[in-house]
């Protein structure tokens, strides 16, 4: 199949290069530099560009690269993105052949409306939808759309490596802390994420086990979550009842928080 190499990008983006022999194919390149610079180091050529989303931090780097070399462009059919040779809306199945991998398509609208992840040999590729303890910001879709991205997400294997395009995973954990602060899995986390990053180490990949257990954003079924949400707004009529309304107001307070 694929190892996967992270490129650190901007200040906590990560751009994903899954390898097999001397081609590459790169997951959402923000920036073409840094990308290049390992290309022409290890001597690989690219073979595919997937895009999750339009944002630039994901696809800035897409002209510079199909100018040191050309190759095909898969991304979102609703959002503009450039140099795209298959528009793809999710559900769909490619197969990339330099890698002798299939990748399953995954619609994750919510935080643009044509974003995808991509998912392949317990491996998921998630853009700005799913991240290290906590998920993305509603820019172009609606709560429901987000919840239904998320619960499609944490449907995955529970040993599916997550992928996600930021290093957020600290500081969304301290949101995560003030929701459950009864969550002994998340102070677990907690400890394990402060002492990589006091080393200056990655806290991604994580895993699908891993975030169902501790991302308040996959967990809004949960007494204590509900509870928590509750217990912010006593007063609210009516009471919150659902996972979507639980959902709704989670992500509505960290964007404050
Ligand atoms: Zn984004
Ligand atoms: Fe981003």
């Amino acid at each position: 199949m694929f190892n996967v190499i992270r490129i650190p990008a901007f200040n906590d983006n990560y751009i994903w290069l899954l390898r097999r022999g001397a081609a590459a194919v790169v997951v959402d390149p923000g920036d073409a530099q840094p990308v290049i610079e390992l290309l022409k180091r290890e001597g690989l050529s690219l073979a595919a560009i997937l895009i999750t989303h339009h944002h630039a931090d994901h696809q800035g780097g897409i002209p510079a690269l199909l100018a040191h070399c050309l190759c095909p462009v898969f991304g979102p059919a609703a959002e503009s993105i450039t140099g795209l040779t298959t528009a793809l809306i999710g559900g769909e199945s490619i197969h990339i052949d330099a890698l002798d991998a299939a990748f399953q398509v995954i619609p994750v609208p919510g935080h643009t409306l044509g974003h995808l992840a991509y998912y392949s040999a317990g491996s998921l590729f998630c853009g700005d939808t799913l991240f290290g303890g906590g998920c993305g910001r509603l820019f172009e879709g609606t709560p429901a759309q987000m919840l239904d991205s998320l619960e499609r997400l944490a449907a995955l294997p529970d040993e599916t490596a997550v992928y996600c395009a930021h290093e957020y995973t600290q500081a969304n954990l301290r949101f995560a802390q003030a929701v459950e602060p009864g969550n002994l899995n998340l102070q677990e986390r907690i400890e394990a994420v402060a002492i990589a990053r006091a080393q200056g180490l990655p806290t991604v990949p994580s895993t699908i086990a891993l975030e169902k257990a501790t991302n308040p954003f996959l967990r809004s079924s949960e007494a204590s979550v509900v509870f928590s949400v509750q217990n912010r707004e006593p007063d609210r009529v009516p009471k919150i009842s659902d996972a979507l309304e639980t959902f709704t107001a989670l992500r509505e307070w960290k964007n404050i928080y």
